[in-house]
């Protein structure tokens, strides 16, 4: 015994019945080998869908794999410098982090702008920001940092007021 959809209500029934006890609908063999047969058809659809989608997928991985892999160095400490920066506002990941870790009200930060100087070894990082102070009172203030190449703090230069 098999489970099978009625062609009626669409609910779960024995392939072995001779109604639906749902509805009513009254089978015959031929409509349950009927509906068995599509049934088959749709499994084979959907895995040949799924293995397009496989086979696409493991594409992409080697293109992405190909890429970096032939990247010069130039392009990878880019690419690094890149991912430090949230792509939406070019607000810095980790200085985002370590500004709201350290102000009086973590919740009222709100990002304004943010600007780097390419150092070589090193990048120096601005953003300004609003946030509340200890008064509750908005200000606006700029941080400066330190941050190396893989986007971690080094040093806080300036945390003005
Ligand atoms: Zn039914």
């Amino acid at each position: 015994m098999a489970l099978i959809n009625c062609p009626e209500c669409k609910r779960l029934i024995s392939d072995t019945a001779d109604f639906c006890p749902h509805c009513g609908f009254k089978l015959t063999p031929e409509i349950v080998e009927e509906i068995k047969r599509q049934k088959e058809k749709e499994n084979k659809r959907t895995k040949i869908g799924c293995l397009i989608f496989l086979i696409l997928f493991a594409i992409l991985i080697v293109i992405g794999i190909y890429e970096i892999a032939t990247m010069t160095p130039e392009e990878k400490r880019k690419m690094a410098i890149e991912l430090q920066f949230n792509k939406l506002d070019g607000s810095h990941y980790m200085l985002t982090e370590y500004i709201k870790k350290h102000m009086y009200d973590p919740s009222s930060f709100r990002h304004i702008e943010t600007f780097y100087i390419d150092k070589g070894e090193y990048l120096i990082v601005i953003t300004k920001f609003r946030g509340k102070n200890a008064f509750g009172a908005y200000v606006i203030n700029t941080v400066t940092a330190k941050v190396d190449l893989n986007g971690n703090i080094l040093e806080i230069l300036d945390w003005g007021k």
